[in-house]
């Protein structure tokens, strides 16, 4: 985390000690208070080594000006969205580095309203922290620290409010929930018990060295999860990332279903509710989306990847619903940000009322495969293999607004740099699985001849 630039596509990420220390989180606190402060900010973290570190260390800057603060603790982080415009703070600060491997941390910045901070909010902050240039209270303006422990109720209470419990219960659903060792697990199994489903839990206990399975929840990572849902007979099995705003399905063979596929139910039934309705998604959504906002009389408003950029433009434009292809979804009527216990609801509650199994409510979909990869690339690399991809590819048909998207006549294919890793991520999707695969491995050698 050198030069200018500190925050992400996601907030500001680093390995513990390493490149995220207490010496830059301290300072960081302080730019945070110097530009969104004064007031009160909400300040928790997920279940990772090194949050109760961080967040000791972020509370103390930011309380060096002036700012007061309530510690929520352990939770996930749209838990801690929720609750900030409820308890009328001036911002929140979230110790996490969401499903990146374990000897990470990070933190997410939210303003008033408990959407992360826009990308304008960014560069003040990050101009403060290399100026300097930060507000120093007054011995006698110091305030306080509170500690609250009803947010996970709070949030547990306003997703309820969105659900037709009565019908959901009825259905007596047995739900398999892995929350991947982290504060997922605050929420979910009670939520999903109060809705009255029988639940079983996974990796439930908090525990920072992910002793389960990693939490980014792929395919490959929730075996244990499949393996259960089948051997038990359960309807549903969700898995959520390190910071539970996200969601990932499993139904009840033990498959696991795509984000775009469960991004494409929710889309399909949300935006039927009223003619022109909009989603908003990233350009990494791919012609399923597209087909289904389509077959519903919907819109879709495009934006660069990246869960601020969605949140912000659901927010600009009062779209019906946001989505990406990783399993977020931002469900505005409850909140404009990706909220994994929400989204578990939303499926949970379709489920019931149209009284399907999840692999029906797959199949009813049209049919395209999709692959992804990720190519790991020396950092120093990272600029100017974007540059050369731009000139390798200026013959095809592309867009370039976030990486670059190539469309061919049996399908396309997206290459972009990863906001918080060195790395390249290649998205594809082909009207077979062989064509998707062709085309992931066209733009594997693109990035290698990229790289020569
Ligand atoms: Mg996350």
């Amino acid at each position: 985390m050198t030069g200018k630039k500190m925050f992400g596509t996601n907030g500001v990420r680093g390995v513990i000690n390493e490149t995220m220390t207490v010496d830059l989180v301290l300072k960081l606190g302080k730019a945070i208070g110097t530009v969104i402060g004064p007031g009160k900010i909400v300040i928790g973290r997920d279940a990772r080594n090194g949050g109760e570190m961080f967040s000791n260390t972020v509370i103390a800057g930011l309380l060096s000006t002036g700012c007061s603060i309530v510690n929520i603790g352990p939770v996930p982080t749209p838990t801690l969205q929720f609750v900030v415009p409820r308890m009328r703070a001036a911002g929140g600060v979230v110790i996490t580095a969401s499903h990146n491997p374990a000897e990470f941390n990070g933190i997410k910045v939210m303003g008033g309203n408990g959407i992360e901070i826009s990308r304008e909010t960014e560069r003040k902050i990050e101009s403060i922290f290399h100026s300097c240039n930060f507000t120093v209270a007054n011995w006698d303006a110091l305030a306080s620290v509170t500690h609250d422990e009803t947010a996970v109720d709070q949030h547990i209470e306003g997703i309820k409010s969105h659900i037709n419990t009565e019908i959901v219960r009825t259905r007596n659903l047995v739900v398999v929930i892995d929350s991947a060792n982290s504060v997922g697990g605050l929420v979910t199994p009670k939520l999903m018990r109060d809705l009255g489903c029988k639940v079983v839990s996974l990796n439930s206990q908090l525990d920072g060295s992910f002793p389960g399975r990693s939490p980014e929840p792929t395919p490959e990572n929730v075996i244990e999860l499949r393996k259960t849902v089948k051997s038990i007979g359960a309807d549903l099995g969700i898995a959520h990332d390190g910071d539970a705003d996200r969601a990932t399905f499993v139904d009840e063979d033990g498959n696991t279903i795509s984000g775009d596929h469960s991004l494409a139910i929710i889309a399909k039934r949300v935006l039927n509710r009223r003619t022109g309705s909009t989603l908003v998604t990233p350009i990494s959504s791919g012609k399923l989306i597209e087909d289904i906002v389509e077959e519903v009389g919907g819109k879709i408003d495009w934006t660069v990847v990246g869960s601020v950029d969605v949140s912000h433009r659901v927010e600009e434009i009062n779209a019906e619903l946001g989505g990406e292809e990783n399993g977020g979804v931002f469900y505005p009527p409850h909140q404009a940000v990706r909220d994994g216990p929400m989204t578990s609801a939303l499926i949970v509650e379709i489920m019931s009322s149209e009284n399907k199994k999840l692999s029906e409510l797959v199949s009813e979909l049209p049919v395209y495969y999709t692959e992804k990869q990720k190519l790991n690339i020396p950092i120093e690399k990272m600029n100017s293999i974007a540059e050369k991809l731009l000139i390798l590819t200026e013959d095809q048909r592309r867009i370039t607004i976030d990486g670059i998207k190539l469309i061919q006549d049996d399908g396309w294919i997206l290459i972009r740099p990863s906001g918080t890793e060195p790395l390249y991520r290649i998205f594809a999707e082909g009207r077979t699985q062989e064509t998707a695969k062709n085309l992931c491995k066209f733009g594997i050698d693109l990035i290698q001849r990229a790289m020569k």
